[in-house]
């Protein structure tokens, strides 16, 4: 199906580990391209009989402060175009950052369905301490930790029920 989802979010999150894991899982194959560094990392995943691309975003490489958040936010525009779904990754270990902020605020202006994913939820601790994200204001939060897989199955049945 040509029906997308795509990671976002800034660096350190846990995109690429999610993406790693959302593919492995559901028998993925990945378009690697050897040797060309990519922003972009695309694969195919596989959930309750539903098929869809997964772009993982944000392997880029930035000199400063300045460049590192404009290739955020241009990354977030461009996933914004290609996705049917975003999932916006943050991390519960640094709370909502200033950047976090930034990137919320140009995922509100999407008419595109935008899945708020706490990341690093590793323990009863850490759960209670993900309820900060509610303040961002999206209706959807899922709370994964995306190391041990925890939390997935739930963010996987919401995104295969939009297909
Ligand atoms: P990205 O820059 O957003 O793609 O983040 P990565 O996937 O590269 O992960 C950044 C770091 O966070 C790595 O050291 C991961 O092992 C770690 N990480 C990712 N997911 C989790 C998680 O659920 N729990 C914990 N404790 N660490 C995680
Ligand atoms: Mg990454």
């Amino acid at each position: 199906s040509g029906f997308t989802v795509a990671i976002v979010g800034r660096p350190n999150v846990g995109k690429s580990t999610l993406f790693n894991r959302l593919l492995e899982q559901r028998k993925a194959i990945v378009d690697d391209v050897s040797g060309v560094t990519r922003d972009r990392q695309y694969g195919i995943a596989e959930w309750n009989g539903k098929t869809f691309n997964v772009i993982d975003t944000g392997g880029f490489v930035a000199n400063s402060e300045d460049v590192f958040e404009r290739e955020i936010r241009k990354q977030v525009k461009i996933a914004m175009e290609e996705a049917n779904v975003l999932l916006f990754m943050c991390d519960v270990t640094t709370g909502i950052t200033d950047l976090d902020a930034d990137v919320a605020d140009l995922l509100r202006r999407s008419s595109k369905p935008v899945f708020l994913v706490v990341n690093k939820v590793d323990n009863s601790e850490r759960q209670l301490e993900a309820a900060e994200f509610y303040s961002l204001g999206f209706d959807k939060l899922f709370f994964l930790s995306s190391i041990s897989g925890s939390g997935t199955g739930e963010l996987l049945d919401e995104v295969a029920a939009l297909i």
